[in-house]
């Protein structure tokens, strides 16, 4: 039974924009705990796959599922949030002159505009659930600065900690090492692959050094469907994947 350990199940999925389509027929897997990395062309689909799972965009036609019951087609925006998927865009979207603790206090509490919530009394649990994130993205040492102060790889893991502070069992990462530093992006490469297991992780990004750092299964799009989906070398030595990005 291909639903056993699945926390996605994408089949058939299409999208279509004015009859062309962004999505043909898609069919993913992804399994509890599972860390996967989605890898493919500009205009492969990635983006849009991503829209359809947070329920952003509405799929033509298919089956999306989240766990075994949650029809994804069928639910808002909010409630895919609230149902334990979270996604991180590409740009940081931190709050600059709140702390680094705040910023995860404001993610913790679930209203990120509830700025006056920070000065009602945290419970023993949240400050653990904080100190825990704090240290899993390893920004411990800069809980009290303000986070505009914080360079571009650390606003990153910031999000991230402020994606974690409220517990998703799905998390999507839309290209996290964008501008990073070499050392920022191999840091990133341990921390994505330390949230797996616990949660399960999709990863979309361009940076192969850091698709190889992740050591995962990966998944390649192109023209809206999975064109191959195995190692990071198996896939690279498919010669349908080398065309995709050597013959266009
Ligand atoms: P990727 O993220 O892999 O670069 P996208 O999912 O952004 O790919 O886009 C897939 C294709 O769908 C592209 O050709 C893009 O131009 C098209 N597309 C995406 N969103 C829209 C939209 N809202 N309206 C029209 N076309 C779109």
């Amino acid at each position: 039974d291909v639903t056993h350990d699945v926390i996605l199940y994408l089949e058939d999925i299409t999208v279509t924009f004015n009859g062309f389509r962004a999505l043909d027929r898609l069919t993913l897997y992804v399994g509890v705990g599972e860390l996967r990395a989605l890898i493919g062309p500009n205009g492969a689909g990635k983006t849009t796959l991503m829209d359809v799972v947070t329920g952003k965009t509405r799929p033509d036609s298919g089956t999306a599922y989240f766990g075994q019951t949650m029809d994804l087609t069928r639910m808002s925006e909010a409630e895919i949030a609230r149902a334990g998927i979270g996604r991180k865009f590409q740009k940081p979207t931190v709050f600059e002159q709140h702390t680094v603790f705040e910023n995860l206090e404001l993610a913790l509490r679930g209203d990120r505009r509830a700025r006056r919530s920070l000065f009602a009394r945290l419970d023993a649990d949240a400050r653990d659930r904080i100190a825990d994130t704090l240290r899993l993205v390893r920004l411990g040492a800069e809980a009290d600065r303000p986070a505009g102060l914080l360079s571009h790889g650390q606003k990153q893991w910031l999000e991230i900690g402020m994606l974690l502070a409220q517990d998703p069992q799905l998390l999507l990462l839309d290209e996290p090492v964008a501008g990073m530093t070499d050392d920022e992006t191999e840091r990133t490469a341990e921390l994505v692959k330390s949230l797996a297991g616990q949660r399960s992780v999709v990863v979309v990004e361009h940076d192969m050094e850091f698709v190889e750092g992740l050591d995962c299964q990966v998944t390649v799009l192109d023209e809206g469907a999975v064109l191959a989906e195995g190692s990071l070398a198996a896939v690279q030595r498919d010669p349908r994947v080398v065309e995709v990005y050597l013959g266009r």
